[in-house]
């Protein structure tokens, strides 16, 4: 047996649905939230153990704090060329106890539940591709693949990133299995940087009525900060920065001695990181008698529009268009594990997940009948990369 051609491919998938949408079940109903280690460890088993069972090479990467990050190796006989690697995450959003409240569940042509759409649905695309390659090759992969689904990806990955970066550097191009950008499933090729900083005020405190003329409101400064900080904002230029949290003050009748500020910042190009970095950091205060303190940094460089992602992308719509469909492209604010990769100048494709809505929400949920077809782009990727 071989590779059968992209429409067989999808007929392949079609009469595989329901097996799909069982994987993804199966996952959903497994929860996973970054804080609770053991239950995203428990993940980490469950697929352990399926990709096992396909012959994949498993290798656990230990970490105090998240669940152990999940590294599985299919080599190919014979094959010397570079590993694509395939990113993915176990983690979600959703406190254990969610999927009381909103069960796994399929109905409207739809699969629903906490994290079914940001990843697990990207997963179980993974797991019944692998198993559908090995399949048309007599039980041997055409390429080296390797997958690796980290446990802190929605907490920013910073215990994970080592990892992606290192087997990034080793691959031929990087297929990241987040969802598509809405209905119609455009893959991502552009997403922003993603920091966050934290800004401390400190005031001096008097009591309001005997001193007033004594302090100094933390909580005043505090308000000119974010009016500057509005300021930076540059839409043209993608770049935002959003007060998000403020806290300060202790009880009415003291002047404030203390006021903080969380500020999200996105920026879409490279060369706008250090900037707004020195931005942030040289904020001077308006009250001499008021000191800040900014600490922060962009943690996600962004995924830039590079002609290495382009070329990526060409391929994925060469592919679309032999299974009758045209693939679209988006730009998006959110950041993923795509964002590293890219920035590190290997060709990376993002939003090769699942088709559906909701993510991180109550409605968040995945169309199935739009699942043969990414898993046939991502097969078709899978060689041709
Ligand atoms: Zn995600």
């Amino acid at each position: 047996m071989s590779t059968p051609e992209p429409a067989e491919q999808l007929r392949y998938f079609r009469k595989r649905q329901t097996e799909i949408v069982e994987t993804i079940r199966q996952l959903v109903e497994l929860e996973s939230p970054s804080d609770v280690k053991q239950s995203v460890d428990r993940v980490g088993t469950v697929l352990a153990s399926r990709f096992g069972e396909l012959g994949g090479r498993i290798r656990f990467h230990a970490n105090e704090k998240f669940g152990k990050h999940l590294q599985i190796d299919f080599r190919a006989r014979g094959n010397k060329s570079k590993a694509v690697l395939l990113l993915g995450h176990m983690d979600t959003v959703y406190p254990i106890g969610t999927i009381s409240k909103m069960p796994c569940r399929v109905s409207k042509g739809r699969v629903w539940g906490p994290g079914v759409l940001d990843m697990k649905a990207g997963i179980a695309l993974a797991f019944h591709v692998i198993e559908a390659v090995l399949e048309w090759n007599d039980g041997k992969m055409p390429r080296p693949i390797t997958l690796v689904l980290v446990s802190d990806e929605e907490v920013g990955s910073a215990s994970s990133r080592a990892i992606t970066e290192k087997l990034a550097r080793e691959a031929a191009a990087v297929l990241v299995l987040e969802p598509a950008y809405g209905l119609h499933g455009a893959v991502k090729t552009a997403r922003k940087g993603v920091g966050e900083y934290a800004l401390q005020i400190t005031g001096v405190a008097a009591h309001s009525g005997l001193d007033f003329e004594k302090g100094h409101s933390a909580i005043i400064e505090l308000a000119h900060q974010i009016l500057e900080i509005s300021k930076l904002v540059d839409s043209k230029r993608g770049l935002t920065l959003n007060v998000g949290r403020i806290n300060g003050g202790m009880r009415t009748n003291v002047v404030p001695a203390t006021a903080s500020a969380s500020i999200d910042v996105r920026v879409v190009s490279a060369k706008d990181v250090a900037e707004i970095h020195r931005r942030l950091t040289s904020l001077k205060p308006f009250n001499s008698h008021c000191s800040i303190s900014v600490n922060g940094r962009i943690n996600r460089p962004p995924l830039e529009h590079t002609e290495a992602v382009a070329g990526l992308y060409f391929k994925a719509r060469d592919l679309a268009q032999q299974l009758g469909w045209d693939l679209e492209e988006a730009a998006v604010g959110g950041g993923s594990d795509g964002n590293f990769t890219a920035a590190l100048g290997i060709p990376t494709l993002d939003g090769l997940g699942a088709v559906g809505e909701g993510a991180h929400a109550e409605h968040e949920s995945v169309v199935i009948s739009e699942l043969p077809r990414r898993a046939a782009l991502l097969a078709g990727l899978i060689e041709r990369v």
